[in-house]
């Protein structure tokens, strides 16, 4: 089926055999033929065992992805038209209470480097790997039959593209962007701005965490830190929460967080906003002896990879130790990683050491992660990358 083959180093087809989707390039012995990017090649171990079809990266650490593991199984149209079926099928049985979901996460779908996030009639396509930018045209096709009203907007500008040698793209690809985005997710307004927002646009894999933390919020006084463009604030002010502080360094975002406050009829005198650094202003704020009955914690990306752990560490260690020192007796804290290179393990430890520092006593209400429409594979482990540990401290 391909003239291409990659012959892996004795012993190293063991990942491949347990189903994980990546050839990291040490592992390769030798190449057969002259593979482009994203040229479809056959895997197989030092015995010349098949063990996969998968997408060369030449320039890439992770040198190949699988498209699949059966040898008979052609790689082409038909077989990602299949996947996004079965992607699209495992959505239905969700049945998730908003209009903006993930409908593929990559891996996890079965399809390395695709994800395709769903706005209400707008769907946002994100391609970070060479296998997937080969089949550009294809998924465009494909998405365009199963959603034939739907505007399509690329938002190929995330940075793991550049591992792969290829270069950012963005813009409209079918239709057109309505003037203003609007989704509902769990009966609140939110608008979102596909071009210029984070990721594709929202923080899709929090959907349930703030509903979830929002259910505690009634009556109390709340400090939303790393808001964004307020997605926990309008949850928690909706639930009956007393007041909002919310802090984001983008002042920008907070501008759509308090136009999000006034779409969803929600009392702006009960909000607060502060544009500023949260490592600076959670220290302002213990200054002024200020409490809070809950807290979230919310930041970027603080390690992407195993190797920035260590340095991530600390500053979840500071934000965590600051927050809980502003926590009334019998408040929460819904805190959060979602950092590739720390596990939940780690950041179960790292919380616990901030709580031994502030001198707070703490019980697990839940543990929460990353929406079901953002699966996690079995088989690769690395996509659960969001973890979160709502507290609730003890008198
Ligand atoms: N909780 C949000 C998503 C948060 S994303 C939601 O549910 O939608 C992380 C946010 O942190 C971004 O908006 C970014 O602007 C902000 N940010 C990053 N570093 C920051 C810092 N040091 N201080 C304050 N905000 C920061």
């Amino acid at each position: 089926m391909t003239p291409f083959t990659i012959y892996l180093k004795p012993g190293r087809e063991k990942s491949l055999l347990r189903r994980h989707p990546w050839i990291f390039s040490g592992a390769i012995a030798q190449v057969r033929g002259e593979p482009q990017a994203g040229d479809t090649v056959a895997v197989r171990s030092a015995e010349g065992a098949f063990l996969a079809w998968a997408a060369y990266s030449p320039k890439s650490q992770i040198a190949a992805r699988v498209w699949s593991f059966r040898e008979e199984e052609a790689v082409d149209a038909a077989l990602i038209g299949r996947r996004i079926d079965a992607a699209l099928a495992y959505r239905r049985m969700l049945d998730i209470d908003s209009d903006a979901q993930r409908l593929v996460y990559g891996e996890a779908d079965g399809l390395p480097g695709i994800v395709v996030d769903r706005y209400a009639d707008v769907l946002v396509l994100q391609l970070s790997s060479a296998g997937a930018e080969r089949w550009r045209e294809v998924i465009v096709k494909l998405f365009a039959k199963r959603f034939p009203k739907a505007a399509l907007y690329e938002r190929s500008d995330a940075e793991v593209r550049h591992l792969e040698g290829l270069k950012t793209r963005t813009g409209l690809m079918r239709g057109a962007l309505p003037k203003m985005l609007e989704i509902r997710e769990h009966g609140l307004r939110f608008r979102v701005d596909v071009a210029r927002g984070h990721k594709t646009g929202f923080y899709l894999d929090q959907r349930d965490n703030r509903r979830l933390v929002a259910t505690h919020a009634r009556d109390r006084d709340v400090l939303n830190c790393f808001a964004y463009t307020g997605g926990f604030t309008v949850h928690a002010l909706a639930a009956g929460a007393r007041s909002v502080l919310s802090i984001d360094s983008a002042a920008e975002a907070l501008e759509q967080a308090r136009a999000h406050v006034t779409l969803n009829a929600l009392d702006s005198a009960r909000c607060a906003w502060r544009t500023a650094d949260v490592f600076q202003e959670l220290r302002r704020l213990r200054d002024q002896s200020r409490r809070f009955g809950l807290i979230i914690l919310d930041p970027p990306k603080f390690a992407p990879t195993y190797q920035m752990a260590e340095k991530a560490a600390r500053g979840y260690k500071d934000i965590n130790l600051t927050a809980m020192k502003l926590l009334e007796p019998g408040g929460l804290l819904a805190t959060f990683s979602c950092s590739g290179g720390v596990s939940a393990e780690l950041f179960q430890k790292i919380v616990a050491a901030a709580a031994w520092d502030a001198k707070a006593e703490f019980r697990l209400l839940a543990r929460m992660g990353q929406a079901a429409d953002h699966p996690v594979s079995l088989d690769y482990p690395e996509g659960e990358y969001l973890k979160g540990l709502l507290l609730y401290r003890v008198g």
